[in-house]
This record gives structure tokens, sequence and C-alpha cells, in this order.
């Protein structure tokens, strides 16, 4: 009896072998381009009224920030950026949509944000980056304060994100006598909200940065392995100040220390989420804040540092801003000098994961992404500083020009200077030497960028302007 070869009484064995080899061979294939080409996670952490000089990588001497510090020290510090407006709601049209808010009517020379009485909020045409993400299949979740409109069409869901949880608008749109811009009575309870729900009203904001804290490494947990999108505008150091009980009483600054002190344990926290998951390689992280401090609060205010003014104005205090990136491996330890914007870390975030910007309208933002590998790269060299539907001002590499100067929370009317107040920021970051005699030619140079970037800004009714006038009765 003869042995018969295995492969006559089996024929199709060993092609089947090869078959579940080359099966395997490219499931691994699969598996390792996955995670190859997974595009990076986004963590923007946005701190509320938080001055230049709050932090104690940005020179504060008192207030303790050892987990920004350190963040700092392993990422990208910028000491030359900017925010899109000096008050909450269009600070944070410019940061979520990449565009200057008199695009899209998100500016008023009346009203300066949105408030409890306001009837519209971002318009839908805008897309988020939110939005921009979800179309390259981000999951998407805020935690913290939104302020682009308290209504249903407005808030978070309707704008590309997946879960919201925090506060429709400021923390001081409350109904006591602490609330300043309407009578106290006619503000409706505050909610803090949990999607389109209200969860509580009134809540105990001894609490809120520690819920924020919760909230944003669940999610991060719950999207470990996906990419994902978190926003995180905190609702402190803005006014009315709370801090937990680990924090009240703790720093030399006062409670405003105090406040800016958990805040900075906050985001040692949500590193520390990502490091443990095995995230932080594959996460971009920004902090930065979305105006100056208000400084007729006095000691409850913030620090612009060196810079003059604060929030509501379009000196340096009012908008430029700390900026820390990090990103480990991706992002070289170092500082730059280079201009840059909140409405750049759109541009930014939406080419990291793989999108494109929309081209069917004017977008402000330039990627950042150069700058991870070489500081010193020049990402762009302007800078237009609006106060309201106006522009105020404007920079072009060390130059800035004003043509109005105003804050408008401590009663001042607006001035128009003519000839324009012409400032060298490097020489001069406080602004207070008036070069214009000397640089008619910096002046005639910056008039003509700006009529340039005015006749590319098409007028649109304001949406800020929308309010039930019965609140000013
Ligand atoms: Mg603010």
């Amino acid at each position: 009896m003869s042995l018969t070869p295995l492969r006559q009484v089996f024929p199709w064995r060993i092609p089947f072998a090869y078959c579940l080899l080359a099966l395997f061979l490219a499931s691994c294939q699969t598996t390792t381009s996955t995670s190859e080409e997974r595009p990076p996670n986004i963590v923007i952490i946005f701190a509320d009224d938080m001055g230049y000089g709050d932090l104690g990588t940005y020179g504060n001497p008192t207030i303790r920030t050892p987990q920004l510090d350190q963040m700092a020290e392993e990422g990208l510090k910028f000491f030359q950026f900017y925010t899109g407006a000096s008050v909450c709601t269009p600070s944070r049209a410019a940061l979520l949509t990449g565009r200057l808010p008199i695009r899209y009517g998100m500016v008023s020379d009346r009203i300066r944000v949105l408030f409890p009485f306001s009837y519209k909020g971002l318009p839908e045409e805008e897309i988020t980056l939110a939005e921009a993400l979800k179309a390259q299949n981000y999951a998407t979740g805020i935690v913290g304060k939104w302020h682009l409109g308290h209504l249903p069409p407005y808030l978070p869901l309707k704008n590309g994100f997946d879960s919201f949880y925090g506060l429709p608008y400021s923390n001081d749109m409350i109904p006591t006598p602490d609330a300043k811009w309407a009578p106290p009575r006619k503000y409706p309870p505050l909610p803090l909200m949990d999607g389109d729900k209200v969860l509580e009203t009134n809540p105990d904001q001894r609490l809120l940065t520690k819920k924020y804290t919760e909230k944003a490494i669940d999610f991060i947990e719950e999207h470990k392995n996906e990419p994902f999108f978190l926003y995180m505008p905190h609702s402190f150091p803005h006014v009315p100040l709370f801090a937990s009980s680990d924090f009240e009483g703790k720093s030399s600054r006062g409670l405003y220390g105090d406040v800016v002190e958990e805040l900075d344990w906050s985001v040692g926290e949500v590193l520390k989420a990502l490091k443990a998951r095995g995230l932080a390689e594959n996460t971009l992280v920004i902090f930065t804040s979305d105006n100056g401090p208000w400084l007729t609060e006095k000691q409850e205010g913030g620090s612009a540092g060196l810079l003059h003014q604060g929030k509501g104005s379009t000196w340096e205090g009012g908008m430029r801003e700390p900026m820390i990136a990090w990103w480990p491996d991706k992002i070289a330890p170092g500082t730059t000098q280079s201009l840059a914007t909140t409405m750049d870390i759109y541009a930014t975030a939406v080419s990291l994961a793989g999108g494109s910007l929309p081209t069917d309208r004017e977008m402000d933002g330039v990627d950042l992404s150069p700058l991870f590998n070489d500081p010193t790269a020049e990402i762009r060299d302007e800078v237009i500083y609006y106060l309201g539907a106006q522009v105020f001002a404007i920079r072009k590499g060390p130059w800035k020009m004003h043509l109005k100067t105003l804050n408008p929370y401590i009663g001042e009317q607006a001035v128009a200077h003519d000839p324009p107040l012409l400032y060298q920021l490097e020489h001069d970051p406080s602004e207070r030497f008036n070069l214009a005699e000397n640089h008619p030619e910096v002046i005639a140079e910056l008039k003509a960028i700006l009529a340039q970037h005015q006749s590319g800004v098409k007028p649109v009714q304001s949406v800020l302007d929308d309010i039930d006038e019965s609140y000013f009765e």
C-alpha cells in the first residue's frame, strides 16, 4: 500500500492555509495602519478672564501653577498669542469657527456678549470645530461654559458636540445682587446642564471646577479607543469666584489665586488621565484663556502682567493671553515669539484631523503646526483687534496701530486717534511710547493692510442685538 500524498487527499488544504495566512497578515496590516493613521485627539482647555500675568510660568510671583508650569516646560509656550475678541462670546465664537466674529454677526457695539435674555446664538451656517472634527469621525464633547446661545437651537448638541456638561453662559448671570449687567431680579436661575437638559439650577459653584474635571476624565475614558475632541472652557476665574474646600484659603494671592490654583490642578488631572491611558503621545492639548483680566473687579480680577489694560479693551492686556501647546514627542519643548491666534487653533486641529478648511467663506486662521518643530517659523504677521463691530487696532510684526481706544467696563467713551497711536511692541510691550510721529510710513502701511481687510468683510446683522428689550426697561 502506498501512502497517498496529503495534498492529493485534501487538495484544498494548502491553498486554505495560505488563505488563512494571507487573512492574518492582512488583518495585521489593517491593525497597524489604523493605529498609525489614527489622527490625534484634540483637547482645548480655555480659562475665562485669566490674564497674561496669572500663571507662574508667565511670571506671577504668588499664584502657584506647577501643572501648567510643567506643561509649558514640556510643550511650546507662546508669548504673542491673541484671542479673537476681548470679551467672552465673540472670543469663543472665533475659537470655534476659525473666523472673526464680525463675519457672522457675533459682535455688537451695544451688547457685548450673549445674555439670558438674548434670542439668538451662533448662526447655524457656521461650521464649528466640533462639526469639522465630527466630519473626520471624532467623538466630540464640551465640559464647561458654552456662551454661544442658551436657547435650544443654539446649544452645543446642535453645534457638533455629542455631549455637553456645564453652564450655557457666564457664572455671574445669576439672580443675586452680584449680577451686573441687568436688573438682578430678572435673571433666571443659572442652569447646570447635561446635554439639552437642566440638571439643577444655581449649582454650588464651589464644586464646578471639580465636576468639570471629573466629567472631562469620564469623557476621555469613554472615548479612549477613538479620536476625540474635548473642549473644556472653564467657568473660572470669571467672577464671582469660587474654589472647592481643597483650595479655598490656600493661595497667598487670595481667592483669585485659590481659583487659578484649582484650575491648575484640573489641568494636571486631565494630563494625568491622558498619560494613564497611553494617549498622551497622540493628543494635542492646548491651554489658553478667552480674554484678559477683568480689572474693574480689582483683587477678584486677574492681572495682565506687563501688558496694558484688560478685558473689554483692545490694548494688549485685553487680548494677549498665555498659551501652551503640549504634545509629547510631537511638539519640541520651547518658547515662541511668533504671532498666533485662537483662530489658528481651528485651522491646526482640522488639518491634524485630516480635514480641510471650508472654501466657501473667509477663514481667519492658519495652521500652527510648523511651529511644533521650529518655534521661529512665521505663521502669520498680522493681528486685527476688533471691539464690538469696529476695528480698533491692527498689528503687523512688532508694530501696533490704534485707531480708537476704549475700555467700556469703566464707562469710557471710545476715543478716536488721528493720527493713530503707534507702538513698537517688542521694544514697548506695555504700549507706553507713541511713535506715530517718527514712523508715518508704518502708519501708511498698516492703514493699507486694514483697508484691504475691511474690503473683504461684508456687513451682516448683529446676532447679539437681538434681545428681549424689556430687560433694559
Ligand atoms: Mg471671558
